[in-house]
């Protein structure tokens, strides 16, 4: 199984002798591409791990993503932090909340403590000097999905305001959800809808998981179903609120509502479908940040091998497109 994604690498120099053609990059555009690291071993180990691995995007939780404690950030860690990323090459980064989060709860309990959560998500992450924070929004129970909008979006709005101040007035990103249960999110009309309830445009956006929308029932194996997927988030949610995509292959089939995701090229997405993915116009200049497995059969470290897919995959599309002008 790994060898498939090992081959890709030789693929290039094979389809493109070196001296066939010239430009390495059709456009010369930075690619914006890292992968969801740990903070285990402090804050600005984890601009040293990206920067190892040649990233230029990063994400990271500011603490554990399964309970409501948050330890405090002390002022030191974060200016190292901060510092360390400056000299980097990491130009994106994104912080990943708490998955206890849900934002849809018709409990009143959870739903408030949900919403004072995401307030101290949104500075942790501002003080981190983030450019998104991004939120799967939650269960909507036995609410109906209009109810489950509104819901979210109050709490939206009441996040945004609590936290206007100019410091922490970054963008909040909802991701797409699996649609598992009664998650909320899953389809772009769900996200749409919410979107459409939220004032301040310019501090919520969307964040695409390519697992998620997989299993939530959306093509994402060739081009011309990339295609439609995005002419369908265009005409719902629309191409300008999408901020950042998680490229993850997905583990299950199209519609599975299963969320395991999957080693790039080794799911159903495929080859073609991250090929098709991280080379379309419409998401080319987004940051891609993967959530892929650590190991391969719990053994070989993933995230190298994952991410020289992508850089393949890219440059060998830049190329074709470059010579074939
Ligand atoms: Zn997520
Ligand atoms: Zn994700």
């Amino acid at each position: 199984m790994q060898s498939s994604v090992v081959k890709v690498a030789h693929a290039v120099p094979r389809a493109y002798p070196v001296g066939m053609c010239t430009e390495p990059s059709a456009r010369n555009e930075t690619l914006l591409l890292g992968c969801h690291l740990s903070i285990a071993k402090g804050l600005a180990a984890a601009v040293d791990a990206a920067v190892d691995l040649g990233n230029t995007a990063l994400q990271i939780f500011t603490h554990s993503p399964s309970t409501w404690q948050m330890r405090s950030l002390p002022v030191e860690d974060v200016e190292r932090f901060r510092r360390r990323r400056e000299t980097s090459g990491v130009r994106y980064l994104a912080v990943h909340a708490m998955y206890l989060v849900n934002l849809a709860s018709p409990q009143e309990t959870l739903y408030q403590r949900s919403i004072d959560a995401m307030i101290d998500e949104v500075r942790r992450a501002a003080l981190l000097g983030a450019d998104a924070l991004v939120v799967h929004v939650g269960h909507r129970m036995g609410l109906s999905q209009a109810d489950a909008a509104r819901r979210v979006s109050s709490a939206l709005e009441r996040i945004l305001w609590e936290t206007c101040e100019a410091e922490s007035a970054m963008p909040v990103l909802l991701e797409n959800t699996a649609g598992a249960g009664t998650a909320y999110g899953s389809t772009f009309e769900e996200l749409a809808q919410v979107l459409s309830l939220v004032g301040s445009p310019a501090r919520v956006g969307v964040c695409l998981d390519t697992c998620h929308a997989t299993a939530a029932g959306y093509d994402l194996s060739t081009d011309q179903a990339v295609d439609r997927a995005l002419d369908r988030f265009d005409r719902t949610i629309g191409l300008e609120r999408l901020s950042l995509v998680h490229l993850n292959d997905a583990r299950h089939p199209i519609g599975s509502h299963r969320d395991r995701h999957e080693h790039l090229g080794r799911g159903t997405m495929g080859l073609e479908g991250i090929r098709a993915v991280v080379s379309h116009d419409a998401l080319r200049r987004l940051p891609f940040v993967l959530e892929t497995p650590k190991t391969f059969d719990n053994d070989t470290e993933a995230d190298p091998t994952n991410l020289s897919t992508v850089r393949v995959l890219r440059a060998q599309v830049d190329r074709s497109r470059a010579c074939a002008r």
